[in-house]
């Protein structure tokens, strides 16, 4: 009954909207020259997304490669590659994906930083893996399953690859790295993260950054915030703050102040973020990159998000940030003019830090304005094992 009743209101409102319409009396579209503009428009999304993956994948394996002697008992091996195939996408992609990327169904190379052992070897994206240690791989999982296997037994890898219907071996070795893997989250805000065991580094970041090195500038304080072990430190400040004040607090009132914990939690947070910053400068500095920009970096981030200006407890973006950042410059480059080795100066050098020290270093003194405020990085036991697991440098 009600439809009934609305009919002769919808033909008005119809009639209405009509007359509203453009009357300008349009060029025909040609609908192939429509399905060709919007395969235009899917390859650059799918070329833009992968220069993204690819800048991330490739500045973290340079950061994580040139500073693994400074990751302690956090090393692992890896070789860098990552295979696709086109099954990981969905049906109404794989032709855009085939013909862009050259992904085929069976295990492509799609991941191959430029100084990875397989790029060294003369391995290139598209490749078509065949054998891996003499053994014929089918899918992507059994290709990453053989070079794992051949990493734990710490061989050289034979690989058989397709390419242009030619055959092509290569040998390859795993290398050390730092085993703090960098992976990419899809979260749009500017930030990047450090969990005490992995980095993490936001979409909306890798849209903000303008080149290599301020990547390389974020993902070396990140890797600094593990190394450092800063994650590890807050939840323990954050813990004797919930037994020192919070219990007993508890105990004698029944009411939870909640206030230990996150005083705790707050301890030397601006301490750990300046020794980010200078430790942080030092795994940039190393690994190529050009640490200048990294100031200017921070300032831009702090006008994209003006509340990261007075938010002590995270990035402080603080005048004495800026200037302390010029320092940590100007001491590595004073560094590399006297030939010294690119190490940052430790309160309590963990013991594998130490041994590594050369004479040079062993004379210099920890610049008093740029020791961190928090507490001494933690000590390790020596380096770790060889892990032989295979690192997961960057995940879609
Ligand atoms: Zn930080």
């Amino acid at each position: 009954m009600t439809v009934r009743l609305c009919q002769p209101f919808c033909a008005l409102l119809v009639l209405l909207l009509c007359s509203c319409a453009p009357q300008a009396n349009l060029p025909h579209l040609d609908m192939d020259s429509v399905g060709a503009e919007a395969k235009f428009q899917q390859t650059l999304v799918l070329r833009d997304s992968v220069d993204k993956l690819d800048r991330l994948n490739r500045v973290g394996w340079d950061i994580r490669s040139r500073n693994a002697e400074l990751c302690g008992e956090r090393v692992v091996h890896g070789v860098g590659l990552r295979f696709l195939e086109l099954d990981d996408y969905k049906k109404e992609q794989r032709e855009l994906v085939q013909e862009v990327l050259g992904v085929s169904w069976r295990p492509t190379v799609f991941q191959i930083p430029p100084g990875s052992p397989g790029a060294l070897a003369g391995m290139r994206r598209g490749d078509i893996v065949l054998l891996v240690s003499n053994v014929q791989v089918a899918n992507k999982k059994e290709a990453h399953a053989a070079i794992d296997a051949a990493i734990e037994k710490g061989e050289e890898i034979p690989i058989v690859v397709e390419r242009g219907g030619e055959r092509l071996t290569f040998v390859i070795k795993a290398v050390p790295l730092c085993g703090y893997p960098v992976l990419l989250n899809k979260d749009p805000v500017v930030n990047a993260y450090a969990d005490g065991d992995r980095i993490f580094v936001n979409l909306g970041l890798l849209k903000f950054i303008q080149s290599d090195d301020e990547l390389a500038g974020v993902i070396g304080h990140e890797l600094a915030h593990n190394t450092q072990k800063h994650v590890r430190d807050k939840v323990t400040n954050a813990t004797l703050g919930r037994l020192l004040v919070d219990l007993p607090v508890i105990v004698l009132t029944g009411v939870d102040p909640n206030v230990g914990w996150q005083i705790g939690r707050s301890l030397y947070s601006q301490g750990y973020e300046f020794e980010a910053d200078y430790v942080g400068q030092y795994y940039t500095a190393r690994a190529g990159y050009d640490i200048r920009i990294v100031p200017n970096l921070w300032r831009r981030m702090a006008l994209d998000d003006p509340k990261g200006i007075t938010l002590g407890t995270t990035h402080p973006c603080t005048s004495e940030r800026f200037v302390a950042l010029d320092a940590a410059a100007a001491e590595i480059e004073n560094k590399r003019k006297n030939g010294l080795a690119l190490k940052p100066e430790i309160k309590s050098s963990p013991s594998w830090l130490a041994k590594k020290d050369d004479k040079k270093d062993e004379k210099k003194e920890a610049p008093k304005d740029l020791a961190p405020n928090g507490p001494s990085s933690a000590p390790a036991s020596g380096p770790a094992p060889f892990s032989g697991r295979i690192s997961a440098d960057v995940e879609e």
